[in-house]
């Protein structure tokens, strides 16, 4: 197989996710292993991406290759009105890391469809319609989650879903608040979802649906408070506390859930990518006993063919043995902690185009600016073709010396897997080091 037979019939007949298909030039890639992936020119790259910030546990973890194995030798397949061992065991293991009173899952095939199902317990349980979302958030493709989505991505699938409303959340590098501090931030920011709940009237809405830590859309870490304060405002007006958790989670922040971090418990949390790291579709919602309680007589009215799938389940099983065997969590906050933070700290000081660094565990954005007293976006938002160069430049300089980047508007994020060595965060900060030149020489501040 050569990279020019992957080509042709990807350029022939795949339809790819969120392109112009004529304008694109994916890249064939042959393999991976740990924290990197090569193409058929066998050119490697550390993968600072985690492919879509997915690939928690590494590329090929042999043990939980053969775990895949394994089950498909048993039962690759059964409907989801069975019970089965692995689903079985995958939804114990799941709510046994979850917080508080979360008991039961229900599986799905990824993240919007976990987050669309969880809109549909809220507003079963509730009886109310509408559900409550940021800007600068992203819950998926589908009808329901792409309306609840607070990014450009929304515009083109615009009503097509009833009930959606945005509000804003904290920011402190862009305060939409003006705060100066961020207690200001969190203060501000809890004022204006009360506002919004009353406004909106607190009777009509099912469901907050938040990011517990904003990953695409800029890797914003909530101020201190303000998810404490989110669960309060919900439980006055007796609304459900949505945390999609589907890139946050699974180690990702450092913590098995993102919540975890400032001790709250939502009524519903959704997961995908991080469970089993993507090795083979699957996602969820972790639901609280009181809603659960809803459907002991009702019918739930939701389901998918392959909701609970045995090799799906026997994957995130094994996934959960090996991060408790490896301590693959405790890894990520540590390295977040002793390597990443100080050696993005090292970048902002050094290159005048970095506005701000800011994450936790290995889920970290550097905003790039062209002027650090005004805090111009290097690019502008929602930047494409040529307005979006400058960032494509910094990205290419990037591929050229070997690191795949993940890159968004003005932002590039540094979310390498779970288990990436102090090695090898090295080795990529040091390749951004010598790439943001490109950012710097736009700098005119
Ligand atoms: N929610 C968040 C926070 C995400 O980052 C994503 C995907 O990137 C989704 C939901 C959608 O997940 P999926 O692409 O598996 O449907």
């Amino acid at each position: 197989m050569t990279d020019e037979m992957v080509r042709a019939d990807d350029r022939a007949h795949v339809f790819h996710s969120w392109s112009a298909q004529g304008l694109i030039n994916p890249m064939p890639v042959k393999g991976a292993l740990g924290s990197y992936f090569w193409d058929y020119d066998d050119k490697r790259y550390l993968d600072f991406s985690s492919q879509l910030v997915n690939v928690n546990i590494g590329h090929q973890h042999p043990r939980l290759v053969q775990a895949i194995q394994e089950q498909a030798a048993k039962l690759c397949t059964i409907q989801p009105a069975f019970a089965n061992d692995k689903r079985g065991e995958a939804a114990r293991l799941i709510s046994e890391l979850a917080p508080g009173p979360l008991n039961k899952v229900f599986f799905t095939n990824g993240g919007a469809e976990a987050n669309e199902n969880a809109i549909r317990l809220a507003r079963g349980h509730t009886g109310r319609q509408k559900i409550l979302s940021t800007y600068r958030s992203y819950h998926g493709g589908t009808t329901t989650a792409i309306a609840a989505t607070g990014d450009p991505r929304r515009w083109a699938n615009e009503n097509t879903a009833v009930g959606l409303v945005h509000f804003w959340g904290p920011y402190a590098y862009r305060s939409p608040f003006y705060s100066e501090t961020p207690e200001q931030e969190t203060e501000r920011a809890l004022k204006h979802l009360r506002d919004t709940v009353v406004f909106e009237g607190a009777g009509t809405i099912a469901a907050v649906l938040l990011e517990t830590v904003v990953g695409t859309n800029g890797i914003l870490v909530p101020p201190p408070g303000y998810l404490q304060g989110v669960r309060q405002i919900c439980d006055e007006f007796g609304i459900v506390f949505i945390a999609d958790e589907v890139m946050a989670g699974f180690g990702r922040c450092g913590e098995w859930f993102a919540v975890d971090r400032w001790g709250v418990t939502p009524d519903l949390i959704t997961f995908a990518k991080g469970v089993n790291s993507g090795y083979l579709p699957l996602g969820g919602v972790i639901i609280s006993d009181e809603i659960a309680a809803t459907f002991r007589e009702r019918p739930f009215p939701g389901g998918l063919t392959y909701s609970g799938h045995p090799l799906a389940c026997a994957s995130a099983v094994a996934s959960i043995e090996i991060f408790k065997e490896e301590g693959i969590v405790e890894h990520a906050r540590a390295i977040g902690d002793d390597v990443i933070a100080p050696g993005l700290a090292e970048l902002a000081e050094k290159h005048p185009s970095v506005g701000e660094v800011r994450g936790l565990g290995v889920f970290w954005a550097i905003e790039l600016v062209r002027d650090r007293a005004t805090r111009e976006p290097l690019v502008p938002f929602n930047a494409s073709g040529s307005a979006a160069g400058p960032m494509n430049e910094l990205a290419a300089a990037c591929k050229e010396r070997g690191l795949w980047p993940f890159t968004h508007f003005n932002r590039v994020h540094v979310a390498p897997p779970c288990t990436v060595t102090e090695d090898e965060v090295r080795e990529g900060l040091s390749i951004l080091d010598d790439a943001l030149a490109v950012a710097d020489r736009y700098y005119a501040g």
